[in-house]
């Protein structure tokens, strides 16, 4: 166990809310103007350049070039000539609170450790982080309140979302047994048992729900076309949005033409139809493809970026592990089907968008040890542009377009009105979107995070192991 654990949250968040000061000294109006960067709006617009963003009590207040844009009287300023600006990113899927980087499991889902996780999204710029479907609901939605009350250090925004699936089935076996002892996978096997738990969250006001339609080659039972139609007529109903795991050609068009509003995964190995992509062109559903999770980790490149929120020894046993496992980070050769896999990623990734699939950014990290929450976005957003993508879009798909599909009226672009979370880069991720990974600082609410005062606090925790 860590020596974090053994403090209580409120010695935590105490001892932790020292490291976090003020940006700068601010004027007497308490305005701060950041002058000089490119800035990468968040949405289709153009970027612009020599730009000036005016944050105020926590909030952008005027968006221009620089000299167009009036500062109040006494505004602090904040020098960033060279630098890129881009929006906080939003990551819609993770599984969030079962790492403990030594251990794993219901043991490790305490608030500190769900606090953990989302201060390392926001270390690694990522300002909005969603569970999907593991996490328990109640803990959850007390999260939520105190992290909405302040009661927290800064640290990306929780949101998460219950999960459905049949009595046995749902997550892989992993997560399955991370979630079992805190009972919050909702297992329903007819229609009306659906619809009762839909009815359950949206009188708790839960916004999404997730299903699991997957029988995973067979070894699990299988969500009945019954149950889901159930499930989403009933989560329409009340104005819930119904996110599907589904992995194959059948079961994305099934759940694609009962109207799931998200589809989470690629289709694996093979290529989408005709079929399925008219599908996406009458529904226009919101697509996290998640394809970093069959990837190689870049922890094997040994790039400092993936490695400095990990302890060494996670790091070294990651390298040290040759043989491919699934969903959890290895290090072997590359997978003799690289290259067909590549094809059908390109090919799907792009004929899906020209249809109208509306891609989130979303990781599945924490779904089993071994991944580090933050680096995973990074990540799926280069994965994107290798496969077709221009920065721009995967720009969008990381910032404007989750704020959408969440409903966060104050994030996902730089504009007047929006909270003041953003990246500060030190190179243009237009030019090559790896530059996201050129983080120079962080801001939330219009103050720096202290990522220097996090980093120290990971690599204490972890040498003392
Ligand atoms: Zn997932």
């Amino acid at each position: 166990m860590r020596p974090m654990k053994k403090l209580s949250l409120v010695a935590c968040i105490v001892g932790l809310a020292g490291a976090f000061g003020l940006a700068q000294s601010r004027g007497p109006s308490g305005a701060v103007v950041f002058e000089g960067a490119r800035l990468v709006i968040g949405n289709a617009s153009a970027p612009i350049e020599y730009g000036a963003l005016v944050v105020e009590n926590g909030r952008i207040t005027a968006v221009g070039r620089k000299g167009a844009v009036r500062a109040p009287a006494g505004a602090a300023h904040v020098d960033l000539d060279g630098k890129t600006v881009m929006p906080a990113m939003i990551n819609v899927h993770v599984h969030i609170g079962y790492e403990g980087y030594t251990s794993w499991g219901a043991a490790n889902h305490t608030p500190q450790n769900v606090l953990d996780h989302l201060q390392r999204e926001a270390f690694y710029g990522v300002g909005a982080t969603q569970s999907v479907g593991s996490s328990p609901t109640e803990p959850s939605l007390q999260f939520q309140k105190d992290q909405q009350a302040g009661k927290f250090p800064p640290a990306s925004r929780f949101f998460f979302m219950p999960g459905m699936a049949p009595p046995g089935g749902g997550p892989d076996a992993v997560l399955r047994e991370a979630t079992t002892p805190l009972h919050v996978i909702n297992e329903v096997s007819t229609a009306q048992e659906a619809r009762a738990a839909v009815q359950a969250m949206a009188a708790k006001r839960i916004p999404q729900v997730k299903i699991w339609v997957d029988d995973r080659r067979g070894t699990y039972p299988k969500m009945t076309p019954e149950v889901y139609n159930a499930v989403i007529d009933e989560a329409h109903k009340h104005r819930m949005l119904v996110n599907a795991h589904a992995t194959t050609l059948p079961d994305q068009k099934a759940v694609v033409r009962a109207g799931a509003d998200v589809i989470v995964h690629v289709v694996q190995g093979e290529n989408v139809d005709d079929e399925l992509l008219a599908l996406v062109r009458a529904k226009k559903p919101y697509w996290a493809t998640v394809i970093g999770l069959g990837d190689r980790t870049e922890v094997c490149e040994k790039d400092p970026f993936f490695e400095e929120a990990l302890p060494a020894s996670i790091v070294a046993s990651i390298r040290a592990t040759t043989t491919p496992r699934p969903l959890a980070p290895s290090c072997g050769p590359p997978n003799p089907n690289a290259a067909r896999r590549e094809e059908i990623l390109s090919n799907n990734l792009q004929k899906m968008i020209a249809a109208g699939a509306r891609l989130v950014l979303g990781t599945d990290t924490g779904i089993h040890a071994g991944h580090t929450f933050g680096t995973g976005d990074h990540h799926e957003l280069a994965r994107w542009v290798q496969l077709g993508l221009t920065p721009a879009d995967a720009i969008v798909a990381a910032t404007s377009r989750p704020a959408e599909l969440l409903g966060i009226a104050d994030m996902g672009t730089l504009a007047a009105g929006k909270s003041a979370d953003f990246i500060v880069l030190n190179a243009n991720p237009l030019d090559d979107i790896r530059n996201t990974r050129t983080i120079a600082s962080v801001y939330l609410g219009g103050r720096k995070l202290d990522r220097d005062a996090l980093r120290a606090g990971w690599h204490t925790a972890g040498s003392s192991q």
